[in-house]
């Protein structure tokens, strides 16, 4: 029998329970069973950690630090991250279910985020503008207070780094509100801040419940940004919240329903592989994950083939043993994935491969499906036009460019997207044509901490990565000197 963890949540650089004394289990999906006890924070306790980062914005021992030291501090942060790399991936691959190899993607990720924004501390410089000789105007690039992070199960270590680095970069404090599946590797995460040397209250984590811990964060007035990554119908509430208080919620990051063109003159062994691959990674349950696939007509019988063989190799197993596939995040979501692909086969599109919960010892206790793939899916489906955040692909097809990119465009969502060609000139042409905010042409991973990534239409909008989530963790004050006051000379 493993023995239960215990976390309370990280205040002003100490563990500490909640104020009400509550905790909420937390589980291992690949078994379906608790493994830890979180404390349960709720408004009394995400008001002590506004009060915590408040006080540590407006601290000497914050506002002293020259923005090249803040980056040293990340460096910092980044090599001890990477010292505890191998607890930080089993407790990521415990509590989320993705294989340990996926665990550890994500903390390199996590590490090069932090890396990353510590070579911008000291770059956030504002500009001089020209308006007479008598005046100088200068604008200044501020940092805005304390931003709250309301942060999903997918990717709790990578997405808490890629807002909360450049955030803390520009001179921010942060009190972050993991989602209730995924808190504990998020908690070591600050345990280490402090670890390193930064100051108390600059980092603050609230574990707790979406409509606790996540409402009071959401509703609060004090903070003076909000970042989310989640669900559209939770992103709705978070925004309506934010703007009672004309909180500007910079970031809000709601998934997709991202596309995949296969056009004829494309490496189709890559490109096949790519997409079975794609859609599995972290079982699916990736913002951008590909998982509406467009092949041009003649390709189709070919391709499917294709995708089957290999998804046919890709072995679900255990995410701590480092399996292909690991199990979805919560019995919740197995639910919700069991739903859409029946769904799919009443609505009258061809299971090709996959689709079931495996029955037998060990699998049949967690929360696993197989890698799925659907044929003769057609546009109004709703596994074609709804997230559905599980390993699910469904294949279409087109007749021409124009076409595709039709098809491709007609989805209320807008992440990414992916073209297979070895045409330049069509790769430049539908990158360009296509509603989303990232395109990765032939494969490769696509993602890198250096360049921006979100959403447009009901994905949301913001951009976190490179120098677009500086911008959007500041804001601009303008200063007028008159040169030509009364009483100069
Ligand atoms: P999912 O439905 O996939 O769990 P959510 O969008 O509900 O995704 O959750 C993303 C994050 O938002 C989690 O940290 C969750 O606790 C939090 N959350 C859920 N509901 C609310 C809410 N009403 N206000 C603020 N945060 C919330």
């Amino acid at each position: 029998m493993r023995e239960l963890l215990k976390v309370g949540l990280w205040l002003e650089g100490q563990e500490v329970p909640a104020q009400s004394g509550n905790t909420f289990p937390v589980y291992d999906p690949g078994r379906g069973e608790v493994v830890a006890y979180a404390a349960r924070g709720d408004q009394a306790d995400i008001q002590r950690a506004i009060e915590a980062a408040r006080k540590a914005f407006y601290s000497p021992a914050w506002r002293s630090l020259n923005p090249y030291q803040r980056g040293r501090l990340w460096w910092k942060w980044a090599r001890r991250i990477e010292k505890g790399k191998d607890h930080l991936a089993r407790l990521l691959s415990l509590e989320n279910g993705k294989p340990l190899k996926q665990a550890y993607d994500e903390v390199e990720t996590t590490v090069r985020n932090f890396e990353y924004y510590a070579g911008w501390a000291d770059k956030i410089h504002g500009r001089v503008v020209p308006i007479s000789e008598q005046v100088l105007d200068y604008i200044r690039q501020e940092p805005l207070g304390v931003v709250g992070h309301i942060i999903p199960w997918n990717y709790p270590l990578d997405i808490f780094a890629r807002g909360v680095a450049p955030c803390l970069a520009v001179g921010n404090t942060i009190v972050a509100k993991p989602a209730e599946e995924t808190p504990l590797s998020t908690l070591e995460l600050a345990r280490l801040a402090t670890e390193v040397g930064l100051p108390a209250g600059v980092v603050n984590v609230v574990t707790g419940l979406g409509q606790e811990a996540g409402v009071a964060l959401a509703s609060h007035s004090d903070i003076q940004a909000l970042a989310f990554c989640g669900s559209i119908a939770t992103g709705k509430q978070v925004l309506a919240a934010a703007a009672a208080n004309i909180i500007p919620v910079v970031s809000l990051e709601l998934g997709g329903k991202s596309p995949c063109i296969i056009f004829p003159d494309a490496n189709l062994e890559k490109a096949a592989e790519s997409a079975a691959w794609g859609i599995c990674y972290n079982t699916g349950q990736s913002c951008g994950a590909l998982s509406r696939l467009f092949v041009a007509r003649e390709l189709y019988d070919t391709f499917i083939d294709k995708v089957r063989a290999t998804m046919a190799t890709i072995q679900v197993g255990y995410g701590p043993e480092d399996p292909d596939m690991g199990p979805l995040v919560s019995e919740e979501q197995l639910e919700r994935v069991q739903f859409y692909i029946k769904e799919g086969r009443r609505e009258g599109a061809e299971l090709i491969f996959g689709g079931r919960h495996p029955d037998s010892e060990p699998l049949s206790r967690g929360y696993y499906i197989e890698p799925t793939l659907f044929g003769e899916a057609r546009p109004g489906m709703r596994i074609v036009e709804e997230e559905i955040f599980g390993p699910v692909l469904s294949i279409l097809t087109f007749e021409s460019e124009e076409h595709a990119v039709e098809l491709a465009n007609a989805s209320s969502y807008g992440l990414s997207a992916e073209i297979w060609t070895r045409d330049l000139s069509r790769a430049h042409r539908v990158a360009a044509q296509l509603d989303v905010s990232h395109v990765t042409v032939n494969g490769g991973g696509g993602f890198g901490v250096e360049a921006p990534f979100g959403g447009v239409k009901q994905s949301g909008f913001g951009r976190e990565g490179g120098w677009e989530s500086i911008l959007q963790y500041s804001r601009v004050k303008n200063i007028w000197i008159n040169l030509d006051a009364p009483g100069s000379s």
